[in-house]
């Protein structure tokens, strides 16, 4: 149900049958939960400095109140007070504070899903070292629970459910691999029983972004690497992850690195997508229980490193640039020196954003907001904030390294009438590789 045309309410959707003290209850536990060391941590520790704010850009963009980054933790701080916290049993007993209410958890689902993307800028600026970005995506654990998450997210988890990806099932793929590999003009194996390295996909590099996907077979074909794809783990994007379906995250994972065990390959490669870097490369070992018995990379770290082991040679582009850095790939992920070492590899000379690296502003569409087709006119305001950025460092290409970020931007541009295309690093070195 969206309740969004019938009241002033904040949109908000209900998947399930259960009834509203089961899904508080529901919500409740998996809260408490996450309530290790770190997150009590974090709940004690909140000045109410208001430094977080400035950092957000659904704030900067609207300055709507709501949108601050500590805001969107209430539902979780109290939680956090009346059952965990060192005095929980007092602060009940004298009713200090109240249990969220179902109406309260409802309404903070446009702040957890549609208003915040996980990325970390307001967790970076936070003098007391608040990681709210990992408090919103605990959060989420708990709303999945309690069936209380966007229908549209919803949809996406359940045929990940039953196909393993977002996009299609895996029996779908050779014939999928095969027709880009004829659009393209280049070989893109499929389900070979032994391999070196397993490549792995973004969704939309299985639609739209099909020359993403040709770009890095024409390189990993250029350097004869034996490489394929394969039906049982090869959509790397995540939807547990954004939409906290714990169960999900970790057998979307599983799936890359059990087939990469299977066939022998040491190596699982990331497509240009943010989130699948969050999810394998840096949240697998929680629950793999020990050593990961492959390297996960991501494909901007691989490329860094082919360049630097002159394995591949670029011609250069000799034109200005600029780059957004993808929160989970750079802030979160600390690829922030590798892709400007490709940048200057393709000869660009790259013009910062006013604020980039670790510091730059998110796209506005990530963990799931592009998805999340209700958080549109949202994420366009963040769009315009991008927008100014970018025409001021008056560049004359736009690259970045995440085809989510990159869909958040050809949305924005699409919708505010701007003809700067975006383009994708790997496929900027597909296209300028020497002979
Ligand atoms: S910056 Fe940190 S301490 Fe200050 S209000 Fe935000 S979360 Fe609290
Ligand atoms: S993680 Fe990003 S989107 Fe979420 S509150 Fe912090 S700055 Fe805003």
């Amino acid at each position: 149900m969206n309740n969004a045309t019938t009241t002033a309410r904040a949109p908000f959707d209900k998947q399930g049958t259960l009834g509203d003290d089961a899904r508080v209850d529901a919500a409740m536990r998996s809260f408490v939960r996450e309530f290790g060391v770190t997150a009590s941590l974090h709940m004690e520790s909140c000045v109410r400095c208001g430094m977080c704010a400035e950092a957000c850009h659904f704030y900067v963009t609207t300055g709507d109140a709501k949108y601050t980054p500590v805001h969107k933790l209430e539902p979780f701080r109290r939680a956090y007070f009346r059952e965990a916290g060192p005095f929980a049993p007092l602060v009940r007993a004298l009713g200090l504070v109240n249990k969220p209410t179902l109406a309260m958890l409802e309404q903070w689902q446009e702040l957890i899903y549609d208003s915040c993307t996980m990325c970390g800028r307001c967790t970076m600026v936070c003098p007391m070292g608040i990681d709210i970005a990992e408090l919103v995506k605990e959060a989420r654990h708990g709303m999945f629970k309690a069936g209380l998450v966007p229908d549209r997210l919803a949809l996406m988890d359940r045929t990940a459910q039953q196909w393993g990806s977002t996009a299609t099932p895996g029996d779908d793929l050779p014939d999928i691999l095969a027709e880009a590999a004829t659009e393209h003009g280049v070989a893109i194996p499929c389900d070979l029983a032994a391999a070196d390295i397993l490549v792995t996909a973004a969704p939309a590099e299985l639609g739209e972004h099909t020359k993403a996907l040709a770009a890095a077979a024409k390189i990993l074909n250029r350097i004869g690497a034996k490489w394929t794809m394969h039906r049982e783990g090869f959509d790397a994007s995540n939807i547990g992850f954004n939409n906290g379906d714990l169960e999900l995250q970790e057998r979307l994972t599983r799936a890359l690195v059990d087939t990469a065990v299977k066939i022998g390959a040491k190596t699982v490669l990331l497509p240009e997508c943010g989130h699948a870097y969050g999810a394998a490369r840096w949240e697998a070992a929680r629950w793999y229980g020990r050593e990961l018995p492959v390297r996960i990379v991501h494909m901007t770290e691989y490329l860094d490193e082919l360049i630097a082991e002159r394995r591949i040679r670029l011609k250069p582009i000799d034109q200005t640039a600029t780059f957004h850095d993808p929160c989970q790939i750079v802030r979160r992920g600390g690829l922030e020196a590798a892709a400007r070492r490709v940048l200057a590899a393709l000869g660009l000379e790259l013009i910062e954003l006013q604020d980039h690296g670790i510091a730059g502003y998110c796209c506005g569409g990530g963990g799931g907001v592009v998805s999340n087709t209700r958080a549109t006119p949202l994420r366009h305001k963040v769009f315009e904030l991008k927008k100014q950025q970018i025409e001021a460092t008056g560049a004359k290409r736009f690259v970045t390294s995440c085809g989510q970020c990159r869909i958040t931007f050809e949305q924005g541009a699409q919708h505010a009438h701007w003809d700067k295309p975006v383009e994708s690093l790997v496929e900027l070195v597909a296209d300028h590789l020497a002979d």
